[in-house]
C-alpha cells in the first residue's frame, strides 16, 4: 500500500452528474484540483489558475471524501490536473472502487492511472505527444469557426480508437451549435457534446 500523504491543491470536491462528454449523464465526484498554465481566453474557472490559493488536502482526506457518496466515478479536473504527478492519487482512489476519468488540455506529460482520458486540447499551449495513445475522448471546445480545423488537427494525432466529440463554448452557443450540428453531418466520424449541467444548472 502507497503512502498516501502526499497533498494535492483541492480548489472544489463535489458529488454531481457529468454533464458533458462521452459520460454525460452519469452520478460523479469531481475533484478540481487548483493550478493552471495555459491561459485560455474564455475559461469559465479562472479562480483555479493560481494553485497557491487553493488548500493542500493529503490523498487519503481527497479518497475518503470522495466515498462519502454513492457514485463510484471519480472525474479528476481543473485547471490543469497533469501539471502534478497522479499516479499516487488514481492508485488511491482505485483501491476504493472507483472508476478514474480525467479532463486535461494535455499540456503535461501524463501521468496517473486511468480508466478513461478525456483530452481537450487548447490553442493556448500545445498538447505533449504522451497523450495522443493514451486519449479515450477528445473534446474539443469550438469557440469560432477556426475551431474545426484545429480539431481536424489533432483528430490526426490521436490514437485510431478515440471518440471524437465538439462543443460549443458555452457563450458562443447560438452561434457555434447550427454550425457544429451541420459540420457533424458531413463529417459523421464526430459527434456533439452539449453542458448539459448548465442547462439542468447544477454544478
Ligand atoms: Fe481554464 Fe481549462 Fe483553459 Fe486552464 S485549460 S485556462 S482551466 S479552460
Amino acid at each position: 500500500m502507497i503512502s498516501t500523504e502526499n497533498k494535492l491543491p483541492v480548489m472544489e470536491a463535489f458529488y454531481t452528474l457529468q454533464g458533458e462528454g462521452f459520460h454525460a449523464g452519469r452520478a460523479a465526484y469531481f475533484i478540481r484540483l487548483g493550478g493552471c498554465d495555459v491561459g485560455c481566453v474564455w475559461c469559465d474557472v479562472k479562480e483555479s489558475w493560481d494553485a497557491e490559493i487553493h488548500p493542500k488536502i493529503s490523498i487519503s482526506q481527497i479518497v475518503a471524501d470522495a466515498s462519502q457518496h454513492n457514485g463510484r466515478l471519480a472525474v479528476i479536473t481543473g485547471g490543469e490536473p497533469l501539471m502534478y504527478n497522479l499516479d499516487e492519487l488514481t492508485t488511491a482512489l482505485k483501491e476504493a472502487g472507483f472508476q478514474t476519468n480525467i479532463e486535461t488540455s494535455g499540456a503535461h506529460p501524463m501521468s496517473g492511472h486511468w480508466d478513461w482520458v478525456c483530452f481537450s486540447p487548447k490553442k493556448f499551449k500545445e498538447a505533449h505527444p504522451s497523450i495522443f495513445e493514451q486519449a479515450n475522448e477528445l473534446k474539443v471546445i469550438v469557440y469560432n469557426k477556426s475551431d474545426f480545423k484545429f480539431a481536424e488537427k489533432y483528430a490526426k494525432l490521436v490514437n485510431k480508437d478515440c471518440q471524437l466529440l465538439l462543443q460549443p463554448e458555452w457563450s458562443k452557443k447560438d452561434t457555434m451549435q447550427p454550425l457544429i450540428v451541420e459540420y457533424i453531418k458531413q463529417n459523421p466520424q464526430w459527434r456533439i457534446s452539449l453542458q448539459t449541467h448548465k442547462y439542468l444548472d447544477i454544478p
